[in-house]
């Protein structure tokens, strides 16, 4: 029997020694009892050895599941530690108990250790106020995750950041009660790009004015308030005269410049209700809540005469020119701002047909 366990050496003598015995003296050795002896220890170091054996896999299998561990723990270290997320637990009554140094970079701590210091109260250090943390905590509390939950809250700086939070309520067995973990992510890039996306979708990049699409968009919302107040609501319709021929003389540069300072120009002219839009070329809109055709007569004037009497300078150039008006009142009956626009339009179209200059309502066509 020959054993790799020199644990052993010992056990494995005695047998080697016993079967000598055996074969040397074998009458005056009682052979039977001493064979049973001896092959019931063989069978015991047998067994021994297996256990041993299955001692020593046992305690390589463990040292793999250690160093596994390790490595496990290292890579989620490395998350928490090197993410560009921010990573918190939190008592649910918002005291903060662990926090990554991204966590304190978003809020404008220089480390996490500052940030725990210094926010000792969510409700009061990172939310707008208590009454803002205690309803996060009701919703969380209600549905157990939060996902892309929208937070709004404050930096070191009283400067606001926006962010959304993955949260879960867990309850911990190790401090007995319920802890927030929570992933916090800086959306306030994001949110500044999303305006200034939603705003040039908005906007006539040549004029800084609203679209027409949008135009339609807040129309369509004057239309219905309109409908439901019933008050009065009328729409100017606008285009440059002879426009053509200013680009031709000074140049397509000139011709935008000119577009540019009309829209300045007639935007001084305005209320801030009222919505003004670039329909497309060197046709205008301005629709006018809360206002009768007579009203519109007079704001339409003061828009003709303000272009009319203003100059647009490029050097030594000096570019004037006019531009014909028409109006439409909106009417319950009206079918809808299309309706009103064309109207308007044909209004417009007649005042062209008048010379230009000029300004006439869709109730003086037929
Ligand atoms: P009318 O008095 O009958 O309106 O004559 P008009 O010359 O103003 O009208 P017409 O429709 O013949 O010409 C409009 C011109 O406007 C043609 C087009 O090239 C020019 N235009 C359209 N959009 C722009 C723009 O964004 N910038 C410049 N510079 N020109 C534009
Ligand atoms: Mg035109
Ligand atoms: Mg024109």
């Amino acid at each position: 029997m020959k054993s790799d366990f020199s644990l052993f050496s010992d056990e494995e003598q005695i047998i080697a020694q016993g079967k000598a015995l055996l074969a040397a003296d074998a009458e005056t050795v009682p052979a039977d009892s001493f064979r049973g002896l001896l092959s019931g220890y063989a069978k015991l170091y047998r067994q021994s050895t297996r256990l041993v054996k299955m001692g020593d896999r046992m305690q390589g299998q463990l040292n793999s599941l250690n160093e596994q561990l390790t490595k496990s723990e290292e890579k989620y270290r490395r998350l928490f530690e090197g993410g560009v997320q921010g990573v918190y637990r939190s008592t649910l009554e918002g005291r903060l108990l662990d926090i990554n140094p991204a966590m304190a970079r978003i809020f404008g701590y220089d480390s996490a250790e500052e940030m725990l210091i210094m926010v000792r109260d969510m409700g009061k250090g990172l939310f707008l106020s208590r009454d803002h943390y205690n309803a996060f905590v009701v919703v969380l509390r209600q549905q157990g995750v939060l996902k892309d939950h929208p937070l709004e809250l404050r930096r070191r700086n009283g400067d606001m950041v926006h962010v959304e939070v993955h949260a879960q309520d867990l309850y911990s067995d190790s401090e007995e009660t319920h802890v927030v973990e929570a992933l916090v992510v800086d959306v306030t890039d994001k949110q500044r790009m999303l305006k200034e996306l939603e705003a040039l979708a908005r906007t006539d990049c040549l004029t800084r004015i609203w679209n027409r699409r949008y135009f339609f968009e807040l129309g369509q919302r004057e239309v219905a308030r309109a409908r439901r107040n019933g008050s009065p609501m009328t729409l100017i319709f606008f285009d440059v005269d002879h426009f053509k021929r200013i680009n031709d003389t000074h140049g397509h540069d000139a011709g935008d410049s000119v577009l540019k300072e009309i829209a300045v120009l007639v935007r001084e002219h305005l209320r801030q209700l009222d919505i003004f839009g670039r329909m497309g070329g060197e046709e205008f809109a301005v629709l006018l809540p809360e206002t009768d055709l007579d009203r519109a007569e007079q704001v339409a004037e003061k828009l003709r005469q303000a272009i009319a009497h203003h100059d647009v300078v490029l050097g030594q150039t000096r570019i004037n020119c006019t531009a014909s008006f028409g109006l439409a009142l909106f009417e319950n009956e009206s079918e809808g701002l299309d309706c009103l626009l064309c109207a308007a339009d044909q209004a417009m179209y007649s005042a062209k047909s008048n010379g230009r200059n000029s300004i006439h309502t869709s109730t003086q066509i037929k």
